[in-house]
């Protein structure tokens, strides 16, 4: 038996009991004041060091417990705190939790960001994808691109060349196709609106036509698996992207500009655009091994610019991971901005460059 104090809940008036709990049930005995209950009916508030422990009633009332005793009470009566608490009192238990919780957090920003992302970027209205693939047009115009100074015969043969292609599986992604005098040299890249560009310096480069084909076929694969949107949503946050759906679509899109520049494609979605061209070239029975002639063009080229500003360039096959190699780039990117020469818009298409893996890749389709 332990002496508690009880409040009725309705009073501020102060009743000294004595308590009891036997076979579970709590039984309270003061002047004037009698009350049992089933232990399982009480709430009993967490123990802490120095606080009375508090038993409450149903209806409000409570005893305040301040003797100690209460606990061995308790347990004997098989009395459990929450499992919250007992994991508070357990500091290995604690730590666990605390671990387990980081690395949810690790892994949901690894992993639940970039399929949060994936979703939303499958079911962002097509009115968005527009107004950020328009801005990230006007933003290149503006900084890197001047009109095509190409022969308007080779333009209008690439562009009917290209749309008279089957798409794999049948499929109609819709593209179209823009060509501009770049002050980057050779680049082509898509954009969330749907606008492949392609550069007058990489049709100069590439003389065949079915390099040109493969290239847009690349690209198209991008478009096909909304590449860009998927990346811009991936490293722009969920945040943005609520914020792009639900109004204020100025503000957010305000902040893409910035990170356009300094974004590269995963090696995954190269691979996947890859093979897209792989499968459309295929489809149209032309060969893939002219664009690798021109992946290994563009690998040399880029390799010459880059030596004037850079030493560490040869980053091909030296690592798998898509992480490091991202950022390898950033760090290589970092110096060189402000350097108009090689500040490069986002490559989408030259993003790891004259990779010896992919140019086999695409020579061995050939005998497939
Ligand atoms: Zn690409």
């Amino acid at each position: 038996m332990i002496d508690a104090t009880y409040f009725d809940g309705q009073t501020t008036r102060r009743q000294p009991v004595t308590v009891i709990i036997h076979k579970r049930v709590v039984a309270m005995r003061g002047p004037g004041v009698h009350r049992t209950i089933r232990l399982s009916q009480l709430n009993i508030s967490e123990r802490l060091q120095h606080a009375p422990r508090i038993l409450r009633f149903p209806d409000g009332g409570f005893i305040e417990v301040s003797d100690a005793r209460l606990d061995k009470m308790l347990a004997k009566n098989r009395y459990r705190d929450p499992w919250v608490v007992r994991w508070q009192q357990n500091w290995p238990l604690s730590l666990l939790a605390l671990i387990s919780l980081l690395a949810l957090l690790v892994s949901g920003y690894q992993w639940g960001v970039p399929w949060a992302a994936d979703r939303i970027a499958q079911h962002l209205p097509s009115s968005i994808e527009k107004k950020i693939g328009d801005q990230q047009m006007m933003m290149v115009d503006a900084r890197y691109m001047t009109p095509s100074k190409l022969d308007p015969v080779d333009k209008a043969r690439l562009s009917r060349l290209f749309s008279e292609l089957k798409q794999p599986r049948g499929e109609k992604t819709t593209y179209r196709l823009e060509f501009r005098n770049s002050r980057m040299g050779p680049n082509a890249f898509a954009l969330p609106n749907g606008v492949i560009v392609m550069t007058d310096q990489l049709v100069l480069l590439a003389r065949n036509d079915q390099a040109v084909l493969g290239v847009l076929a690349h690209e198209l694969g991008h478009l096909q698996r909304r590449h860009s949107l998927r990346h811009l949503l991936q490293a722009l946050g969920v945040g943005v992207v609520l914020h792009l759906w639900i109004g204020d679509v100025s503000s957010a899109l305000a902040a893409i500009p910035t990170f356009f520049l300094d974004q590269k494609y995963s090696r995954d979605f190269e691979r996947e655009a890859d093979q897209y061209a792989i499968d459309m070239m295929h489809a149209n029975s032309l060969p893939l091994s002219p664009m690798a002639d021109l992946f290994k063009k563009m690998g040399t080229e880029q390799g010459v610019a880059k030596k004037e500003g850079d030493a560490s360039v040869d980053e091909a096959g030296e690592d798998e991971d898509g992480d490091d190699v991202q950022q390898q780039n950033d760090t290589r990117n970092a110096p060189s901005r402000g350097n108009a020469k090689h500040e490069a818009p986002p490559d989408y298409f030259s993003s790891h460059p004259s990779d010896d893996e992919r140019i086999a890749k695409l020579r061995a389709a050939d005998n497939k």
